[in-house]
Order: C-alpha cells, then sequence, then structure tokens
C-alpha cells in the first residue's frame, strides 16, 4: 500500500494545499484542496472518499471532484463518514442551495453519489485494507483513521486533540509504523489552540508521552503563517521520538 500526500497544510497560498491523502490510487483519505492537483485520469479513478470531519478544509474538493467525474463513471463515488459528518454535507453542500444533490442525481435508485456511514469503532475493508474510525476530538465530530495493509499499520489522528481512548489504539496496533498527527498553530498561539481543538507544539508534545509504541511521527496540519517555528518548537522540545514534517507530494509506504 502507498499513501500519497496531496495536501498536508493547514491554509492554502503558493505551493499550499489542504488536508488530503491518495490510498493507493482510488481511495480517499479526505477531500481538502490537494485533490486539484490530480490529473484529470487521476480523479476518474477515485471510487471511495473517507472523510475525517466536515471542516472545509477537508472536503473543499468533494463538490467539484464529484461534478468533474460522475459523467466519466459508470459506478457511484462512495463517500464514508460518520452520520453526524454526513448529515452536514447532506444538509449545507449538497442541498441544491450551494451545490446539486448527487445522491438524487441521475435518479434515487442509481445515483452518482452514495453515502456509507462509518462511525468510530466501524471497520470497512477495500483492496486489502482495512479502515477502521477511530476517536478524535474536535470541535464539531471527527474521527481519525488506522490504514492497516496487513503488512503495517498508518493512524491518521485527523484533526484532534487526541484522547485515551485514541492512545489505547495506538498503542495496540502492534504492527504500526506511522503516526501522522495534526499541529495546527505555534506556542504562542496556545489559547487559540485549546479553543479550535488543534494541537500547538507543547499539547502536542504533552500528548505523545503515551505513545508507548516505536513509529515514524509524521506532522500534519502546519498553519502557513508559523509552519517553520512551529516545527522548529516541536522538534526543539522532543526528547526522544522520531518525529518529522509531513510532507505535500511525499509517497509513504505501508
Ligand atoms: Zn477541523
Ligand atoms: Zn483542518
Amino acid at each position: 500500500m502507498h499513501l500519497r500526500i496531496l495536501g498536508c497544510s493547514g491554509g492554502i497560498g503558493g505551493a499550499n494545499r489542504t488536508t488530503s491523502f491518495l490510498l493507493n490510487d482510488s481511495i480517499l483519505i479526505d477531500a481538502g484542496t490537494g485533490v486539484g492537483d490530480l490529473s484529470f485520469t487521476a480523479l476518474t479513478r477515485i471510487e471511495h472518499i473517507f472523510l475525517t470531519h466536515a471542516h472545509l478544509d477537508h472536503i473543499a474538493c468533494l463538490p467539484m471532484l464529484a461534478d468533474t467525474i460522475l459523467g466519466s463513471r459508470s459506478a457511484p463515488l462512495t463517500v464514508y463518514a460518520s452520520e453526524a459528518t454526513l448529515g452536514v454535507l447532506k444538509k449545507h453542500i449538497f442541498n441544491w442551495a450551494v451545490w446539486p444533490d448527487f445522491n438524487q442525481i441521475p435518479s434515487r435508485e442509481a445515483p452518482f453519489l452514495r453515502y456509507v456511514t462509518l462511525d468510530t469503532g466501524q471497520s470497512c475493508r477495500i483492496e486489502e485494507c482495512t479502515i477502521t474510525a477511530i476517536p478524535a476530538v474536535h470541535t464539531v465530530p471527527a474521527v481519525g483513521y488506522l490504514l492497516d495493509s496487513g503488512k503495517n499499520s498508518l493512524i491518521f489522528s485527523g484533526d484532534s486533540v487526541c484522547s485515551p481512548a485514541f492512545w489505547d489504539i495506538v498503542n495496540a496496533t502492534e504492527n504500526l509504523s506511522h503516526l501522522i498527527i495534526e499541529t495546527a498553530f505555534s506556542n504562542r498561539e496556545y489559547e487559540l489552540a485549546n479553543a479550535a481543538k488543534h494541537f500547538c507544539p507543547f499539547t502536542l508534545l504533552e500528548q505523545l508521552k503515551h505513545l508507548s509504541r516505536p513509529c515514524q511521527v509524521l506532522v500534519t496540519h502546519l498553519k502557513p503563517a508559523d509552519s517553520e517555528l512551529t516545527m522548529q518548537e516541536i522538534l526543539r522540545d522532543n526528547m526522544s521520538l522520531s518525529i518529522s514534517r509531513l510532507e505535500q507530494n511525499q509517497l509513504i509506504h505501508f
């Protein structure tokens, strides 16, 4: 299995793209602005989209992706998310006011877009990969994902300040090779980070004390204004872990 990082920034501007990861060729984990760099042919290969939550930086390209490829596909595009997140998409995005409801066209019986509820603790298996929704703590209902290739596992925290339940899963994942975890703000934005339920370096490193398994820790979702400073603060205060910055276009084999 390979995961290609289409976007991992907490904002836009220049080369920055927001969260989206491509698993093999047909599975997207979140649909931020990184999706827009794929070729039309690559876009038509996408069949499954797993969403962590409904915040715009994680779904920005979903409506236009659906509109762009659905005429070129015979099978529907499937969106997997928690019941709460799917409810937001139906009410606020695919509602005929902001964008067409592709779950009703060309017909309700054979729609272009279909929804599958995947709440915390539920798994589904696609192309040898088991994808499990895991607990996240954010300002809106959110999940992270555990991707198990059978050989190794990669965990993505989503936007989350983590919880004991999250660390229980991380530490019980015996074949864990990579942990992608967010840090949006630098330490000087400590209060804002707490209010927005994002990490800053101080709170990230506090939470990483719960990690009891060796793995590569990859930091994502850095806000462009302070991305260098935030990474410096993490690396300066990191005592023992293998931590690096997740890079756009990075290819992770697991
Ligand atoms: Zn968010
Ligand atoms: Zn976000």
